[in-house]
């Protein structure tokens, strides 16, 4: 206990100062410090090199829709959050870019949504993996899934690394929310009949059009706002949640945003 209150107090202030470092007014604030926690990680050696890649990526299409949460992402996220409560087993797939960006907000949206929490890697390595699900345990969660490369199985016998789940976990998984995720492995999950929720800045991704649900969000506003939602929805009955399922199309949605980048456009 006094460990991780010791470990938590020192990224607190790892973090304020570079807080400090980075003045409020700037522009791009929050973006350099995501951009902070993304080197912090690959120097600390669980985020691969072509983890930073992929989250400038990501920050090229955060900018063209201008930084916050938009309607039709917020309409995305109701609809996954409706989809998670339903689920009979939903599991949460986090990777190195997901956990150095909004690990503490992941555990909280895992316990509102009674969902498990797995390690899948794109580059795994023992020690990545290792490291992860310390940050998870430093955060008082326990139950990490895909820690354990001896008993990984592979979905549908996809002899690829793409295809490895745990058994508990994503293998028996009706519904996963990935983000960040690669359009290899979304496909394989959505081949085999998993529900699939891809948060994914990128609307043109092969994961974005693949999935079930796409959020075209950052992941550090959208899951804050799964939560809220998760508060509110949990309490309402199936055909409640059902409904809101059924009126969400992704193929509209997907639309939606891309509209939203071509009036970002003009506007300029
Ligand atoms: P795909 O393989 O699905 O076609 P890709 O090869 O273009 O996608 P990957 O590197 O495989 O991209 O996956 C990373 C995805 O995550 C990118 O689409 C990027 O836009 C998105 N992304 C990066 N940072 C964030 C973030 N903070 N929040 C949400 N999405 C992000
Ligand atoms: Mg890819």
């Amino acid at each position: 206990m006094l460990k991780i209150f010791i470990y938590n107090n020192f990224i607190n202030f790892v973090i304020l100062s570079k807080l400090y470092m980075i003045p409020k007014s700037h522009p791009r604030y929050e973006s350099l410090i995501q951009r902070e926690k993304i080197k912090d990680a690959y120097k600390e050696g669980y985020l691969a090199d072509s983890g930073m890649i992929a989250h400038g990526r990501g920050e090229a299409f955060d900018y063209l829709i201008g930084e916050k949460t938009t309607l039709s992402s917020e309409k995305a996220i109701k609809a996954s959050v409706a989809t998670l409560l339903l689920a009979k087993n939903p599991v949460i797939s986090v990777n190195g870019n997901s956990t150095a960006l909004a690990a503490k907000e992941i555990v909280n949206l895992a316990n509102e949504t009674n969902s498990k929490i797995e390690i899948n890697l794109f580059y795994r390595t023992e020690e990545r993996v290792h490291i992860i699900s310390n940050i998870y345990r430093n955060l008082g969660y326990e139950n990490i899934l895909g820690d354990d490369s001896e008993n990984l199985k592979y979905i549908n016998n996809i002899d690829s690394p793409r295809a490895t789940a745990s058994e508990e976990g994503i293998y028996s998984a009706d519904l996963v929310l990935v983000s960040l995720e690669d359009g290899d492995r979304a496909e394989v999950l959505v081949n085999n009949g998993k529900k699939v929720i891809a948060i994914d800045l990128n609307p043109l991704s092969r994961t974005a059009k693949a999935v079930d649900i796409t959020i075209v969000d950052n992941i550090v506003r959208a899951i804050p706002l799964m939560i809220k939602y998760a508060k509110q929805l949990k309490s309402k009955d199936k055909s409640y949640l059902k409904k809101i399922v059924n009126d969400f199309s992704n193929a509209e949605n997907l639309k939606e945003s891309l509209d939203l980048i071509e009036i970002a456009k003009i506007e300029e």
